[in-house]
């Protein structure tokens, strides 16, 4: 027989909050092991004693808990100590280095309870389990126990302090537990929301990282009075459907489309058009649609309360009828919505019913939206289910906190070899989301204990983040707006060394002062060099033109000296001509970008003369 040993075991990675202490817990049960477990500012540290460490160290690598993301595994062999038994000992705090999960969809074995009737979490829309369910959204600081979370106001019942405390159950220090007889209540019924939908109404739903409008995606009517509310906004909206089967329907998602859909972070994707009978103000003018499968419990009920209520499981897989536009409740462009009060005081006037509930979103999650292209996934926008996880980077460096430009923006903060990239924030037009662009850098840099020793921002010397940078009293690093965004693919992807890039964009100020946005780039660490571009066209009414693609159909054709079509081209537009002679002025700015390129292309073969939202033109074309 072996001898005893003991080990110290250091996990570092995503590790909090994911059931690995009672995973370890477990193993240390099964190999007959004594010694604790704990969580602490760097992940989880461990000690094991016993007779079959190896086989433990072993299991560990093999089978961590499915939210686990495993860094590194450090073992020490130190001397016995020769306690009794296992024990899950307190979090200890200090500085910290390590990290909260992101939020991961409902589980199968939770949505199994949710609609067993014997089960106590029966049509409870908050079920959750250490596999799945919030983190990111309800955490306020580290290390992740429930004091720390929004969940730390409710007292467990007996029922859940018993779960909670028992090894052998999937809820053993699932910090967010809670049943109906103690945790967070909607404050309507599923019925009510349901109903509502049904008759054509809109809902405000809060959800797990912020509220949702709500309405029926096959009645016409429906949806184009919740754009009217919305306020004349073209955007596409993303359909939630009840699973793949439903998704079919709507859409044509591929193999890879399927996959992402169901993945734990439950992104929308953006997928081609199906044949199906769609509201046609769902996505007006577009061959391609984004779909999102349901991911919160309270989801999984609407469809289920749509559906009649049925009994058994097959429901779940069977393609429903029942389909929601399910868009960002962020009235006017600004920051989603996450608070009760905010939702009725400013959702009050699009959405017939307004549906909140007691769990208090502490931090702000968009949706997710990915699509494919060719053959890997890409973000059109990095959100709920992806952050806070990491981007491991090839090279140790300073501290920095990085600013992000001025559309559609996010802010990343590297610390060592880790770069944590913020939650979607918005473009900074606004006062509400210019205040969410402040406290989700002190956010991050609170939980994430870093203190910059340089910040980065975009070149371009009169943005809102600009100034930021100027005035946070650092060490600025200024980056190139296309530079920028290769190298951030670049870190994504793991390309280490000088990278050729092409940066295809709408709009970035160049080393020139120009309005670049077609760009060949060789970017080597903080060094980069242009090395081409797209032909430039010339930008009548600089800003108006990004919105006005007509004006970009008349640059095109000056360009090509063709000025004497333009009445031709366009007789609807009343300053064609002038514009023309603007073109070919010798003051008007150029610019290289791909998407006024688009523009032009989408105003010549008359597609779209003016836009109401970036890139319509282009999208439609
Ligand atoms: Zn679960
Ligand atoms: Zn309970």
């Amino acid at each position: 027989m072996a001898t005893d040993a003991r080990l110290r075991v250091r996990v570092t990675g995503s590790v909090q909050g994911v059931g690995f202490r009672p995973f370890v817990h477990g193993l240390a049960h099964k190999f007959a092991l004594h010694g604790f477990v704990r969580n602490d500012a760097c992940g989880v540290l461990l000690e094991v004693e016993g007779a079959r460490i190896e086989e433990f160290v072993e299991a560990l690598r093999r089978g961590p808990p499915p939210l686990a993301r495993i860094d590194d595994i450090r073992l020490e062999p130190i001397a016995l100590r020769r306690e009794r038994g296992f024990s899950i000992e307190p979090s200890r705090g200090g500085k910290t280095r390590t990290r909260i999960t992101a939020d991961a969809t409902v589980c199968d074995a939770c949505l199994d309870d949710l609609f067993d009737p014997a089960s106590r979490f029966h049509l409870y829309p908050f079920v959750n389990c250490t596999h799945c369910g919030p983190r990111y959204t309800l955490t306020r600081r580290l290390p992740y126990d429930r004091p720390q979370t929004s969940m730390a106001s409710f007292a467990m019942c007996e029922d859940c302090e018993r779960d909670y405390h028992d090894p052998a159950d999937r809820r053993f220090h699932a910090q967010p537990i809670a049943c109906p007889k103690c945790g967070p209540k909607l404050d309507r019924s599923i019925a009510d929301i349901v109903a509502t939908i049904c008759s054509g109404g809109i809902v405000a739903l809060k959800g797990v990282g912020g509220f949702h409008l709500l309405c029926d995606a096959r009645d016409e009517r429906a949806v184009a009075e919740l754009r009217r509310r919305k306020g004349r906004d073209a955007k596409p909206f993303a359909v939630m459907v009840a699973n793949v089967a439903s998704a079919a329907r709507i859409g044509a998602p591929s193999a890879d489309d399927v996959a992402l859909l169901q993945s734990i972070a439950r992104p929308i994707v953006v997928v081609d058009k199906g044949e199906d009978d769609l509201a046609p103000s769902v996505a007006p003018g577009l061959i391609r649609i984004g779909v999102v499968l349901p991911y919160a419990p309270v989801h999984h009920l609407l469809f289920h309360a749509a559906a009649g209520s049925p009994e058994g499981a097959s429901w779940r897989s069977e393609p429903q009828e029942f389909a929601l536009v399910a868009t960002s409740a962020n009235p006017g462009g600004e920051p989603l919505i996450t608070d009760d009060a905010e939702a009725r005081a400013k959702l009050a006037k699009i959405a017939d019913l307004i549906v909140g509930h007691d769990r208090a979103i502490v931090a702000r999650a968009d949706d997710s939206v990915m699509t494919m292209i060719a053959v890997a996934p890409a973000f059109l926008r990095r959100a709920r289910g992806f952050v806070p996880e990491p981007i491991e980077l090839s090279d140790d460096g300073p501290d920095t906190l990085a600013l992000g430009a001025h559309l559609k923006t996010t802010v990343a903060v590297t610390r060592g070899r880790e770069a944590f990239v913020s939650t979607h924030i918005g473009s900074l037009d606004d006062r509400a989301t210019i205040a969410f662009y402040e406290e989700t850098i002190r956010r991050m840099l609170d939980i994430l204990d870093v203190r910059p020793e340089i910040v980065a921002c975009d070149l371009h010397p009169d943005l809102v983040s600009t100034r930021f940078a100027e005035a946070s009293g650092l060490p600025v690093f200024r980056i190139q707006h296309h530079a920028a965004h290769i190298a951030a693919i670049a870190a994504e992807r793991e390309i280490e060394g000088p990278t050729l890039g092409a940066a295809l964009d709408g709009y970035g100020y160049g080393d020139d002062a120009g309005a670049w946005g077609g760009e060949l780039m060789l970017v080597d660490k903080g060094a980069w060099r242009r090395l081409g571009h797209l032909s430039p066209l010339p930008l009548p009414g600089g800003d108006r033109a990004a919105r006005e693609p007509w004006r970009m159909g008349v640059a095109a054709l000056a360009r090509l000296g063709r000025s004497a079509d333009v009445t031709a081209r366009f007789p609807h537009i009343e300053m064609a001509e002038q514009t023309a002679r603007l073109a070919t002025s010798r003051s008007v700015a150029q610019t290289t970008s791909l998407g006024r390129m688009f523009d032009a292309a989408a105003a010549l073969a008359g597609a779209r003369f003016a836009q109401a939202y970036e890139g319509q033109a282009a999208m439609e074309l």
